[in-house]
């Protein structure tokens, strides 16, 4: 068939392509009329995958995590400013524009999200310290430290049609961050507001050359071009996401394969909570929020609502009568709460997938023939009612298996906690589960009895439901993805999701060796002692390993007694010699922890106006060796890690800090936090 529908084209060795061959016409989910027409024949994937590796990679190492965050903050604001034109476009895919709100504007935050986190806790250089340093020598000359660096490949994303946005932006914005570049390959029935978004990204200028292409249809022969180097993270069904895994590249090289597949998702509501009560309310609102919002196409939305039985009917009724005031039809139309499904053949599969749910299950609400259509007609758009269905076998596997994409729910009846955890675990594995329940006892039994099988779990009662995100809602910050069914993968849950495009690397070697690859002081490694003052150096001129070894200082007694005085810490241990020698952890009267702490600042700080700011944060501390009055302490502090501050006048200085006795005993170790000025003032 021949079509006038715009012709979608991929972004490839950084240019736009346009398929010769006519493609599959894309239409509108609303009216059916045809808004674009996808096909990638002429792309050269293997010239995609060289390019990304041999441009895109090169391109984005030249900077630093910070340095790649504030590019992504950049687009994020460029991309903002044009929302109401992605909102235009979206309206094609049936969204209404509260759905289309989570998939452009939650997208584009997690841009600023990803660039935020990304700049508080990682490094402003290519290592990223993983955990402590870890002692394997006795005389510490052989030391061991885990870090992060960037792939070198390439990130495959290939994503499902229902979140043409976010989908893309929530990958993007992890691997981006990593040094990693993104070749995407979005679902293709709404392909046209993915492409819309990348020439808005592409034409901002913002990202290195290489960083993102765009493939509009097929991936063809793609993945034969992988290695163990590359990404794919996968999410749709786990049919495909499967028959992906199985590739006969992906298997050979090795290649990582992230996939996010489809979840029977749960919510269980708690024996403890009544109908009329705030908590059986917000169970209803939840499900319907969960079964009517992008029409129930969420990978996270409810499909299995978990319920005692005795509360089965009371909350059948509750949900019927909240759902038929659900007003479904043109989005443009503003009493219109739900759209349409994306397509006719996305509705065609969830309401097969409906018949097949009914062959075990009784229909509460809604016809899945018919549907009233505020501004529509449902032979041209993919309306379709709410579904409710009541699973009435404990023996009803379909309920448990089948995933209608579509605002379906089912309704299954439980007996007591054990019975609810065992009917959440036959999703066998899923993105999430929800808990509404005001008891501690059930929320404990029940959260812990689902957890394993759960990449996240909500738990929501009337303390947090104003402010809760709600059961549905991946945030950038917490972990998306789940085991089993779910696909075993893991996105976001903030730096953790760059990490997903790093490898992790035991490092073993001297202390010396260490901090000079990883910029990061190793304990046991050279101190630069020769050096003035690091308090008098500007944040450029300071170097890992410039150390201050302090004058000694005697601790006495009536130290101990004036910084009781002083800070009101009267502890006996600190004031009673006999009551401090029955305490299993002293020999007398002990110097408190903090006064040590104080009194290491006397001895390390230069106390002029200069670079040194601030103390920001103290990090890491533990007391180690009790300190008692008579005993001598010395500090110790070297500069550990430097964290430059694109944004700011100052950087952040962070210094190891050791107090030892006249023993050299170490007494008290943390990380000293300060912000040292980077210009003169
Ligand atoms: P799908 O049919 O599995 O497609 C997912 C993606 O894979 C699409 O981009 C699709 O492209 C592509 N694809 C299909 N066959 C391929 C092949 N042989 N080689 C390379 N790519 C191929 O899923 P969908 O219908 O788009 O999405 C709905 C499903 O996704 C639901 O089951 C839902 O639960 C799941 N989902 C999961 C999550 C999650 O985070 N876990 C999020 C959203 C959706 P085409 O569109 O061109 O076929």
């Amino acid at each position: 068939m021949t079509s006038t529908a715009n012709k979608l084209q991929s972004y490839a060795v950084g240019e736009w392509h346009t398929s010769s061959a006519s493609g599959v016409v894309l239409n509108s989910a609303i009216d059916g009329v045809a808004v674009a027409e996808i096909s990638s024949t002429g792309l050269d994937f293997k010239d995609m995958v060289s390019f990304a590796r041999n441009v895109g990679n090169p391109a984005l190492a030249k900077y630093t995590f910070h340095q790649r965050a504030l590019m992504l903050k950049e687009l994020g604001a460029y991309l903002m400013e044009r929302k109401e034109l992605f909102y235009e476009c979206s309206k094609a895919t049936g969204a209404t524009r509260s759905d289309s709100w989570v998939d452009i504007e939650g997208g584009i935050g997690t841009l600023f999200a990803m660039s935020s986190k990304a700049r508080i806790e990682m490094p402003n250089s290519q290592v990223f310290i993983d955990g402590s340093q870890e002692r394997l020598s006795r005389n510490g000359t052989f030391t061991g430290q885990h870090v992060y660096t960037p792939l070198r490949g390439v990130a495959i994303q290939i994503n499902a049609f229902n979140f043409p946005c976010w989908g893309m932006l929530e990958k993007f914005a992890p691997s981006f961050i990593a040094g990693v570049p993104s070749i995407v390959k979005p679902g293709s029935q709404t392909a046209f507001l993915t492409e819309l978004m990348v020439k808005h990204i592409i034409e901002s200028g913002i990202l290195p050359p290489g960083s993102l292409q765009l493939i509009c249809g097929s991936t063809g022969d793609l993945l034969d071009h992988l290695t163990y180097e590359d990404v794919v993270s996968f999410t749709g069904s786990a049919t495909t996401g499967l028959m992906l895994k199985q590739h006969p590249v992906v298997m050979r090289e090795n290649t990582r394969y992230v996939m996010e597949a489809d979840s029977l998702n749960c919510s269980i509501l708690g024996t403890d909570v009544e109908p009329g009560s705030v908590e059986f309310d917000l169970y209803i609102k939840e499900i319907v929020r969960e079964m009517t919002g992008k029409a129930g196409q969420k990978c996270t939305a409810i499909r299995r609502a978990i319920v005692p039985a005795s509360k089965i009917d009371a909350v059948a009724e509750a949900l019927s009568a909240k759902l038929s005031k659900i007003t479904v039809g043109n989005p443009d139309n503003e009493t219109v709460r739900m759209g349409a499904l994306a397509g006719l053949q996305q509705r065609a599969d969830v309401l097969s997938a409906v018949d097949k749910l009914r062959e075990n299950s009784e229909l509460i609400f809604g016809d899945p023939s018919t549907v009233d259509v505020v501004d529509g007609n449902s032979d041209l758009g993919a309306f379709m009612s709410p579904i409710v269905m009541l699973s009435n076998s404990s023996k009803d596997a379909a309920a448990h298996d089948i995933e209608a994409f579509g605002p379906v729910s089912t309704l299954i009846p439980y007996s007591d906690n054990e019975d609810a955890i065992a009917l959440a675990a036959r999703g066998r594995g899923s993105l999430v589960g929800s808990l509404i329940t005001n008891d501690k006892d059930n929320a404990r039994e029940i959260a812990l009895g689902i957890a394993p099988h759960h990449g996240r779990l909500v738990i929501i009662n009337q303390a947090c439901a104003k402010e809760s995100t709600g059961h549905g809602s991946p945030l950038p910050q917490m972990i998306h993805g789940g085991p089993g069914r779910a696909g075993g993968g893991e996105e976001l849950g903030g730096v953790r999701g760059i990490k997903h495009f790093m490898q992790r690397t035991a490092l073993q070697g001297s202390p010396d060796m260490l901090t000079a690859i990883t910029d990061y002081y190793m304990q046991g490694a050279s101190r630069n002692t020769d050096t003035i003052h690091p308090f008098k150096k500007r944040f450029e001129e300071i170097e890992v390993g410039d150390t201050v070894i302090s004058e000694t200082r005697e601790i006495t007694v009536e130290d101990i007694e004036q910084f009781a005085a002083l800070s009101g810490d009267v502890f006996y241990a600190h004031m009673d010699e006999e009551a401090a020698k029955r305490n299993p952890f002293f020999d007398g009267r002990v110097a408190h922890g903090y006064l040590l702490i104080a009194a290491a600042a006397g001895l390390f700080v230069w106390p002029g106006e200069g670079p040194c700011l601030a103390n920001t944060g103290l990090e890491n501390l533990s007391f180690q060796k009790p300190v008692y009055p008579g005993d001598t302490i010395q500090v110790q502090f070297t500069c550990k890690q430097k964290k430059d501050r694109l944004t700011e006048v100052w950087g952040e200085v962070r210094w190891d800090t050791t107090i030892v006795n006249q023993n050299g005993e170490v007494c008290a170790n943390y990380d000293v936090l300060t912000g040292v000025a980077n210009v003169e003032k």
